[in-house]
């Protein structure tokens, strides 16, 4: 523990962002860092808990009160070692993680919690500064062969991890360029791109071969792709997304999120596409449903200068502080207020849309929507709805993002060539913990094996699913596991 008074004399600070009116100009990002001095406080508020739940928070099962030590020693070498030991990618997760370690952090029992995700952003950045961060191909090469099917970064944790123990690994992406939604999901001003070109290209430096623009069921059949290597991992993410089927569906201006966001992630990298471009500027925009996704259609769209945005969520409207229904150390479902939103946003909760209303030319001019009243269970979760009489009214809109979730994984082309069995939800059927999916040599990991979900988790999912690939191929592994007792290991 670096100091024993720390967290007594030091409040949770995090470090300046951009005013809202300078960063709506551009797609940087505008989260600054800390003074060596307001890091070096932030990382002495740990308590080093004899407990400590911050590790069970978070999915990697990051060493996170001998990171803060580490930082709060100045030693950066240890730090980094800690902290990619459990993480291969610290800089996505320093950046765009919602942090659950810190909503189990001790110190959140009482006070705000550690600021850990910047203390991790911070030790990865001055780790890149410093020359730590280098990625060695291995000494030797084991002859086996795996192929990861997805750049997003669960397939960028299976490769990384695989490359690591040994074996030569190809990762398959469609897109023209590697990242998955990191790099045409998530905006700029959340995750600028060359952060994930600094990594791939260590990973090619590694030995990683990465084959972009080749879609695996399309271009590679999943025949070929069988012949050839000697496992698979399919990390090819959830990328059916959720559609409203009202009435007006079929208007011009309304469109799923990730068309929108996927565009403008080209448009802003220089990437040419071929789809007619879809802009905010100077529209009445709303954005329907509540989460990351919609928060970064917000951002976006504030970027563009549209006339007005709001973002509506069909759930009531949730709590400022926990609740009965859930406890500290739990993840808490609290009212989250993003960047995106502090740019400027009208919220409204409790709203349903019940028809997409056009003009002469079949283009979109307004939401009939109406206000709705949840009944909630014993512990105050919402269960049902029902309209609220006389509440219908006409909102005007001439661009609608539909940002709903994702169902599952697109099932025609590789899976269903596989033919991989699927769980009750869709998402590729492979236990939890084993990977393996029905077909032999076959492993999935990731949103297409979870469901929509976070980018730690893909990082997790990513990891083991790699520790299990190299077990079926060895017979034993050396791979970390957040489970295995090799994790306290270093
Ligand atoms: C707009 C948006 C914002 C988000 N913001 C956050 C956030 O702030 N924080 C957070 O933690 N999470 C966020 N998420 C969720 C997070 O991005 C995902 O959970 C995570 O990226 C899943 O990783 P993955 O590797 O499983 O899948 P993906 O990132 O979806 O990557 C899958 C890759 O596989 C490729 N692929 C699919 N099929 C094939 C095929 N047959 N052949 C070749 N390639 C194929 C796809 O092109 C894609 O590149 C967000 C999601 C969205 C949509
Ligand atoms: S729970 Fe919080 S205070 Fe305790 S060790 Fe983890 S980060 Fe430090």
């Amino acid at each position: 523990m670096g100091k024993i008074t720390g967290f007594k004399e030091y409040a949770r600070e995090l470090p300046g962002k951009r005013p809202v009116e300078e960063r709506v100009n551009d797609y940087k990002e505008f989260v600054g860092l800390f003074t060596e001095e307001k890091l070096n406080e932030q990382a002495a508020r740990c308590m080093n808990c004899g407990i400590p739940f911050c590790h069970n928070g978070c999915p990697l099962g990051n060493i996170i009160p001998e990171f803060n030590d580490a930082v709060y020693k100045e030693n950066w070498e240890e730090a980094y070692r800690i902290l990619s030991s459990t993480n291969n990618f610290p800089e996505f997760t320093g950046r765009i993680c919602p942090a659950p370690c810190e909503s189990s952090c001790v110190l959140g029992i009482n006070k705000p919690a550690v600021t850990i995700e910047e203390i991790e952003k911070h030790i990865i950045e001055i780790a890149y500064q410093k020359g730590l961060v280098v990625e060695k191909a291995p000494l030797i090469r084991t002859g086996k062969t795996v192929a990861v099917v997805g750049g997003g970064p669960a397939g960028l944790a299976a490769a990384a991890q695989l490359n690591k123990a040994g074996h030569t690994v190809t990762v398959f992406e469609r897109d023209e360029k590697v990242g998955g939604l990191l790099r045409f999901g998530i905006p700029d001003f959340k995750l600028e791109k060359w952060v994930v070109e600094r990594r791939v290209k260590l990973m090619e430096e590694a030995g990683i071969i990465f084959k972009t623009g080749v879609e695996v069921g399309k271009d590679i059949l999943a025949d070929e792709l069988m012949k050839s290597f000697d496992a698979v991992v399919l990390a090819g993410g959830s990328t059916i997304p959720r559609d409203l089927n009202i009435p007006g569906r079929e208007l011009k201006g309304v469109y799923f999120a990730m068309e929108f966001l996927k565009q403008n992630n080209k448009r802003v990298s220089g990437i040419p596409y071929s789809e007619e471009d879809i802009l905010s500027t100077d529209k009445d925009v709303i954005v329907i449903g509540g989460g990351d996704t919609g928060s970064d259609c917000v951002g976006t769209s504030n970027r563009h200068k549209a006339n007005s945005i709001t973002q509506f969520e069909l759930m009531p409207q949730p709590p400022k502080d926990r609740t009965e229904a859930m406890p500290w150390p739990t993840y808490p479902m609290l009212l989250k207020t993003t960047t995106s939103h502090e740019e400027g946003c009208t919220r409204m909760w409790g709203v349903n849309t019940k028809e997409f209303l056009g003009d002469a030319n079949g283009e979109l001019r307004a939401l009939k929507v109406v206000d709705v009243e949840w009944e909630t269970d014993v512990f105050g979760r919402p269960v049902k709805f029902k309209e609220v009489e006389g509440s219908e009214r006409e909102l005007p809109a001439q661009r609608a993002y539909l940002a709903m979730g994702f169902l599952h994984p697109q099932k025609q082309g590789l899976l269903e060539q596989l033919g991989v069995e699927f769980d009750e939800r869709g998402n590729v059927k492979a236990k939890e913990g084993q990977y393996q999916t029905s077909v032999d040599k076959v492993f999935a990991a990731g949103d297409m094996r979870r469901g929509q979900s976070l980018v730690v988790w893909a990082i997790s999912e990513g990891r083991e699913a790699a520790r299990r690939v190299d077990l079926f191929l060895m017979g034993t592994t050396a791979l970390e596991s957040k489970d295995a007792e090799s994790m306290y290991a270093f």
